[in-house]
C-alpha cells in the first residue's frame, strides 16, 4: 500500500458552473460552484474559490483547531463561479494564518480583482481587514515550486483565459482544467492538442470541466466550454489514468450527470476510468 504522504489527496468541494444550485435535482452531486481540494503530503492546495470554499474551511478548522494553517488557493481565473467563495473562507479570519492566493494575469490584476470583490458595497469585511496574513503570487517561472510539489501552469481558451495546472508530486500527477473550450477547427487543432498534451500527459487524475453534451456543445461553439465527448477523446489520446468530470452545468440535474458519466465510460475504453465530481467525495493516487 501506498503511503499517504507520497499520495495526491482530492476532495471536491463545488462542483458546479457558473452560477449554485441549490434545489433537489441537485442533491446528488451538489450545487456549490468550483472549489477543489488538493493534498500533497502537508501541503494544501486549492484550486478556486467557487462557493464550496465555505464547506472546504469549516473542515479545515475542525480539523486544524488553533494550529496554525498555511493554504495555497490557486485562480483557474476569476469569473464568479471560481472567486465567490473566498470571502467566505473561514480560516482567512484566523490570526496566525497564511492564504496565499495564485493566478490572474499578473499579481496587481490578481488583487485589484479580489480587492474589489471585497469592496464594502459588495460584502461586509474588506480583504483589508481580515486577521490572517494573505499573500499575492506571481506567476512568472513555469513550473514553480510550492515546497516539494512541482507545478506547471498553462492558459487555456476561454473568454478572458483561464489557467489550466499540472500538479506532480513524488511520482504522481493531479491536473486541474476548467473552463476551457477544446478547439478542433483545422487551425487550432495542433496548437491547442499540444497545450493540452503538455498539460495532461499520463495524468494520475483530471478534473476537467464537461459543460456540455456533445448536441449543446456544437450549438455553443466558442462559449468557451468543453462537452464530455471531447474530454473523453483527449484524456484517451494523452494517457490519463482517472477523468473527473465537473463543472456540470447548472442546468443539469442528477439523472442528467447520472447519464452522461454513462455515455463517457463507455466512449472511455479500458484504460481510462471516469468517476463524476461530485461534491464531499475524495480519491487519491
Ligand atoms: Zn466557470
Ligand atoms: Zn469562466
Amino acid at each position: 500500500m501506498r503511503k499517504r504522504e507520497h499520495s495526491i489527496e482530492v476532495r471536491f468541494w463545488g462542483v458546479r458552473g457558473s452560477i449554485p444550485t441549490p434545489g433537489r435535482d441537485f442533491i446528488k452531486y451538489g450545487g456549490n460552484t468550483s472549489c477543489v481540494e488538493v493534498r500533497c503530503g502537508d501541503t494544501i492546495l486549492i484550486f478556486d474559490a467557487g462557493t464550496g470554499t465555505w464547506g472546504l474551511g469549516r473542515a479545515l478548522l475542525r480539523e486544524f483547531g488553533d494550529r496554525p494553517l498555511e493554504l495555497h488557493i490557486l485562480f483557474s481565473h476569476t469569473h464568479w463561479d471560481h472567486i465567490q467563495g473566498f470571502p467566505f473562507l473561514e480560516p482567512a479570519y484566523h490570526k496566525g494564518n497564511v492564504i496565499n492566493l495564485y493566478g490572474g494575469h499578473s499579481v496587481s490584476a490578481l488583487e485589484k480583482l479580489i480587492l474589489g470583490q471585497m469592496d464594502r458595497e459588495y460584502f461586509p469585511v474588506t480583504l483589508l481587514e481580515l486577521a490572517s496574513e494573505i499573500h499575492f503570487k506571481a506567476l512568472s517561472d513555469n513550473p514553480f515550486y510550492i515546497n516539494d510539489v512541482k507545478i506547471y501552469y498553462t492558459y487555456l481558451f476561454h473568454p478572458g483565459l483561464s489557467l489550466g495546472f499540472r500538479v506532480e508530486y513524488r511520482d504522481r500527477v493531479f491536473v486541474y482544467a476548467t473552463d476551457n473550450e477544446i478547439l478542433t477547427g483545422p487551425e487550432m487543432e495542433g496548437y491547442n492538442e499540444k497545450n493540452m498534451e503538455n498539460l495532461i500527459k499520463n495524468a494520475d487524475l483530471l478534473v476537467a470541466e464537461c459543460q456540455y453534451t456533445e448536441e449543446e456543445y456544437l450549438k455553443k461553439i466558442g462559449w468557451g466550454h468543453s462537452s464530455i465527448d471531447q474530454v473523453v477523446r483527449i484524456s484517451r489520446l494523452f494517457g490519463v489514468k482517472n477523468l473527473f468530470p465537473f463543472h456540470h452545468d447548472p442546468l443539469r440535474t442528477d439523472r442528467e450527470i447520472d447519464r452522461m458519466i454513462k455515455h463517457a465510460r463507455r466512449i472511455a475504453g479500458k484504460n481510462l476510468k471516469v468517476f463524476a465530481g461530485r461534491e464531499g467525495t475524495s480519491f487519491s493516487a
